[in-house]
């Protein structure tokens, strides 16, 4: 991609043919058997004796391998006179043609992937395949086309036959619409690829951020209308990116969202049902490889989230809360890596993929922001902030940065050892860029943010122009001084562990490994109340209280069901504690009967670790460099 331009002036100057070539796909949803779809190709020329046709090993941004050629069906390739060319399948993902100087055609079968039970490599769903006769077809398009060696910049047409009344909802330009057909075109694969189809009912919301036209599509399994209904839970966040980011680099973004229907399970994690025998099993097969989550893309991101019942009592379990929970951060994926990158993800190698070692800036920096834009649009207050970046650095506790430097985690991470640690590119990720923030806002004196930075680097590089994988810091450096380059040789590069006070003084935020904090008592908890407890199935359920004793503060009574949530329900508002004497509503189960338990709030000294809290007497220059942090000036 980054020499785009320079190969298209070449291809002009040596063949007016090589200009016209290009892939054109047939896709047929209207005759699906068995949860397949037919998809017939005609081929650009190919020069050479031998090709190969390759479906994408890895696909940018889910860091894992997805195989996508293991769930494709008789492929066949056909000269120009119709006869059957010799193909042999090497490996999951290539497709070796002989003779492939006649080749002219060629056509498969793709099955889904998102039903099936594989041992190793099971694709994230957001990444994922998924075809139903007259329902809904999830195209992740590497799962759905392939390549020819080298031809992954030429042009590609897709005509999709589909049932009436059905839509393809897709950030690729479409060029045509009618009853039973609809045809997109992509400028290469890269583009192709980085475009997922939902074809489904249409069930779409679309709205303005900005600059940019927003669409919402969603496909729910039960049939329900839900874009209406999401979007009215993003619109906060999405108002704190438009604030965030008063230009946004694309015109328009699609959000693509499948919801899978899990009511019957969600009642048996609810609690409101016992399972059955026979049904534990599948139930602990299907949720510990259930992938629910996103995937990003260039201007659009799919979601696949589970509908576990819209009345569960486990909060992060909620539709809303799956879907606003990633929004944001796929969202800003605009600015790093799609605006950002090096050249592994701008060249990207579906074949033999190499991974770009700067995960701290793709997803680090994303997370982060996610939550600063919050902090920014008031939607977190301050210590709310504080506590979201706590209980990253808590989780970052685990990472072996003495022996794994986080560029040879992020460099490696295919591989099983350094894969086990990818899930830290959100904890440990974030707090580098948060640290990183406040080494920016210092070294500038008070003048620039990391999102000045970055800003300036995405309008200097861009979606088309990559850089140097080795040339990042100098970059940066020179957006902000020398003395930030050993952040990078320390932190980023090196086997240093982060000293979070000494980079966080700058903007008036003090670090404590452990710290004694005044909030308000815990009703459930046993070293707070004169309660005896026992823990309810899976965790997250409710707890049954065993036995009280005389000095029971709260009001509880043997046999009442509580929920750990209930504490920061009733205890917190906006993310703050309610104060000492206030009255709050306790949610509980009593008698088989949900009710609110009127609770006197009383305080009590209280350990925390990892604990980020405000300087108490900060600077003049601290104030101002917290205001420039918080984007309050
Ligand atoms: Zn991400």
């Amino acid at each position: 991609m980054k020499n785009k331009i320079i190969v298209l002036a070449a291809s002009i100057c040596i063949s007016q043919n090589l200009f016209a070539q290009k892939y054109t796909y047939s896709v047929d949803a209207l005759n699906i058997t068995n949860d397949k779809i037919k998809v017939e190709c005609t081929t650009p020329s190919v020069s050479a004796n031998t090709t190969v046709y390759h479906f994408p090993k890895v696909v940018p941004g889910t860091y894992a391998i997805e195989d996508y050629g293991k769930y494709i069906e008789g492929f066949t390739a056909f000269a120009k006179d119709g006869k059957e060319l010799a193909v042999k399948k090497e490996g999951n993902n290539d497709f070796i043609i002989s003779n492939a100087n006649m080749l002219a055609k060629i056509t498969y079968y793709v099955n889904d992937a998102m039903d099936k039970h594989v041992k190793k490599n099971k694709i994230f769903e957001p990444a994922s395949t998924n075809i139903e006769a007259n329902s809904n077809v999830v195209m992740n398009n590497g799962g759905f086309f392939g390549y020819l060696e080298g031809t992954e910049n030429t042009n590609i047409a897709i005509h999709i036959k589909k049932p009436s009344g059905f839509f393809g909802a897709t950030s690729l330009p479409q060029t045509s619409f009618t009853d039973n057909q609809q045809s997109f075109e992509a400028q290469s694969y890269y583009q192709l690829v980085d475009c997922p189809i939902l074809l489904a009912k249409p069930d779409t919301t679309k709205f303005y951020v900005n600059n940019t036209l927003v669409t919402l599509a969603c496909f729910d399994r039960s049939g329900k209308a839900r874009s209406a209904y999401f979007y009215n839970e993003l619109k906060r966040d999405m108002n704190g990116i438009a604030q965030f980011l008063p230009k946004l680099p694309v015109d328009n973004y699609t959000f693509i969202v499948f919801v899978d229907d899990f009511v019957k399970w969600g009642a048996i994690i609810d609690q409101k049902r016992k399972p059955k025998i026979g049904e534990i099993i599948p139930l602990i097969k299907k949720f510990s490889k259930l992938g629910v989550g996103a995937l990003e893309h260039g201007n659009s991101s799919l979601y696949y989230l589970a509908n576990f019942g819209d009345s569960m009592k486990t909060k992060d379990l909620h539709l809303a809360n799956q879907m606003t929970g990633a929004a944001i951060h796929e969202f800003m994926h605009i600015i790093t890596p799609l605006g950002l990158h090096s050249q592994h993800i701008g060249n990207f190698n579906y074949a033999k993929p190499i991974m770009s070692k700067h995960l701290w800036l793709y997803e680090g920096c994303t997370e982060y922001f996610a939550n600063l834009i919050k902090l920014q649009a008031g939607i977190f207050t301050k210590e709310k902030f504080l506590q979201e970046m706590s209980g990253k650095i808590k989780a970052a506790d685990k990472y072996p940065y003495a022996t794994m430097s986080f560029t040879k985690m992020s460099a490696n991470c295919l591989e099983k050892e350094y894969n086990k640690q990818y899930i830290h590119v959100y904890d440990r990720g974030a707090v580098y860029a948060m640290l990183l923030d406040a080494r920016i806002i210092k070294l500038t004196n008070g003048k620039k943010t990391l999102k000045d930075v970055i800003l300036a680097l995405n309008a200097k590089y861009g979606k088309t122009k990559s850089f140097e994988e080795d040339n990042l810091y100098k970059e940066f450096v020179a957006e902000v001084g020398s003395g930030l380059q050993s952040f990078f040789d320390d932190y980023i590069e090196g086997n240093k562990n982060y000293r979070l006070s000494e980079e966080l003084e700058a903007i008036g935020i003090v670090y404590q490994e452990e710290a004694e904090v005044d909030a308000p008592r815990n009703p459930i908890n046993t070293a707070l109340n004169d309660i005896e407890i026992k823990d309810g199935a899976m965790g997250i359920g409710n707890s049954k209280i065993q036995s009280v004793g005389p000095n029971e503060w709260a009001g509880l009574k043997k046999g009442d069901k509580v929920a750990a949530s209930a504490y920061a329900d009733a205890f917190k508002k906006e993310g703050q504690y309610v104060a000492e004497g206030e009255t709050v509503n306790y949610k509980i189960i009593r008698d088989g009967k949900e009710m609110l338990l009127p609770i006197k709030v009383k305080y009590a000294k209280q350990k925390k670790y990892d604990y980020l809290a405000s300087l108490e007497k900060p600077s003049e220059q601290q104030v101002a460099y917290w205001k420039k942090y918080a984007g309050e000036q």
